[in-house]
């Protein structure tokens, strides 16, 4: 039986990057997953996802994104590939709404000037978008995108190069204590382990279940709307737009031809992540095509194509980590609630710290199983 430091059982966007950095400081480690890391079957795929210091859940986050910021970069040197693009963002809401209040109540408590600017000055950065002269618009200029299905497989091939084991095509089956250790099954081996981290994403959920915490999995669509005079949607911000009870993102054209954008409000909620269909339905982009049609006039036609996706939200929308109560040697995370990605380079390096101290580092304390 082959026998490990760690096990990390999901290399999606935090288990390749926690995986990455426990092989990098010489543990012996392995990972498990159904599929070959940058697969388009869990939360980590769809060409892009927003990073931003701009933050409206809670201003704690800011060191974490800072960190982020840096290890993004050094993953880039060290890999040589190109993972993340700044290019600033917008933040579009109604004076007053709960959106704009929550960014400016976050900003405040982190030390972040916001950069409010005017509609005629978010046209200047946007061509093709109207924004009407009574909403209130901040500038993020840290804000940007990153590349999900090149950061995930870049974070385990450098893991890889750094001495794990990744057994792509074997899910984790079964784990079991073992003494202080643990012992895994998949389909083709049993492993054993001083430390077992869950980093199974929305297949998570039983785990956290199990201990009384809800967590909920929703199915999400991105879609890739044709636009015309594609050069005012090339080299734009990136922006996230909220309406009453609707809140909507989209990014700069990165084929001159569509433009990516999705509702982040809405969805319907599963019984479990398998039960997601991978189809398309016409009310998916009820919402959001007319949205597109006002705040892009004349320029968002047919769609091109979408893809299905999954938010596994907790109830507050922070992430959870937490020692198993009973078996103090197994890591259950959820690190999603829809904007886990741009934060994964630096979860990686906290649930790395986490499973061999045995603690949450203060800073992120906040996370914790309470
Ligand atoms: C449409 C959409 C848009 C988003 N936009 C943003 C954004 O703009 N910015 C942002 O920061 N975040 C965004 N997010 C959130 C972000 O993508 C997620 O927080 C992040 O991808 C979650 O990573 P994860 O590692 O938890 O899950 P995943 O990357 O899905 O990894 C979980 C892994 O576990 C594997 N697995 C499942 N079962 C097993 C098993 N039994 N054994 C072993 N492995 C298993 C899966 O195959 C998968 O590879 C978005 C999410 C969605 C769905």
């Amino acid at each position: 039986m082959q026998s490990y430091d760690v096990i990390v059982a999901g290399v999606g966007a935090m288990g390749s990057a926690t995986l990455y950095h426990l092989a990098k400081q010489g543990l012996r480690v392995a990972g498990l997953d159904p599929h070959p890391p940058g697969h388009a079957f869990g939360s980590s795929h769809g060409e892009t996802r927003i990073i931003r210091k701009a933050y409206f859940l809670d201003g704690n986050y800011l060191p974490l994104l800072e960190r982020s910021y840096a290890l993004w970069r050094e993953l880039e040197a060290e890999s040589g590939k190109d993972l993340m693009q700044i290019c600033g963002l917008l933040c579009i809401g109604e004076l007053e709404s709960e959106f704009i209040a929550k960014l400016e109540g976050a900003s405040q408590e982190a030390g972040l000037a916001l950069d409010r600017i005017t509609s005629a000055e978010a046209r200047a950065l946007h061509p093709a978008m109207q924004v009407p002269e009574d909403q209130v618009i901040y500038h993020d200029r840290d804000g940007g995108y990153l590349s999900p299905e090149k950061c995930v497989a870049t974070h385990a091939a450098r893991a890889c190069v750094h001495g794990a084991d990744v057994f792509a095509g074997e899910p984790l089956l079964e784990w079991s204590a073992d003494g202080n250790g643990v012992r895994v099954r998949t389909a083709n081996r049993t492993l054993s382990a001083s430390k077992l981290i869950l980093t199974t994403g929305a297949w998570v959920m039983p785990e956290f279940a199990k201990l009384g915490i809800p967590l909920r999995v929703r199915r999400k669509v991105m879609f890739w709307h044709r636009v015309s005079e594609a050069e005012r949607f090339r080299d734009t911000p990136v922006w996230i737009w909220a309406q009453r009870e609707q809140a909507f993102y989209g990014f700069p054209t990165l084929d001159g031809t569509t433009m990516k954008s999705a509702e982040d409000s809405g969805g319907e909620y599963l019984e479990h992540a398998d039960a997601r269909d991978f189809g398309i339905r016409s009310e998916d982009d009820a919402a959001l095509t007319p949205f597109l049609r006002t705040a892009f006039p004349g320029l968002v036609h047919e769609i091109d194509r979408a893809k299905t996706c999954l938010y596994t939200d907790s109830v507050d929308r922070n992430f959870i980590i937490g020692f198993h109560p009973e078996h103090p040697q197994v890591l259950l995370t959820s690190c999603c609630s829809g904007h886990g990605f741009k934060l994964s380079s630096a979860m990686g390096e906290v649930l790395a710290k986490t499973v061999q101290s045995g603690v949450l580092p203060p800073e992120t304390a906040f996370f914790g199983m309470r």
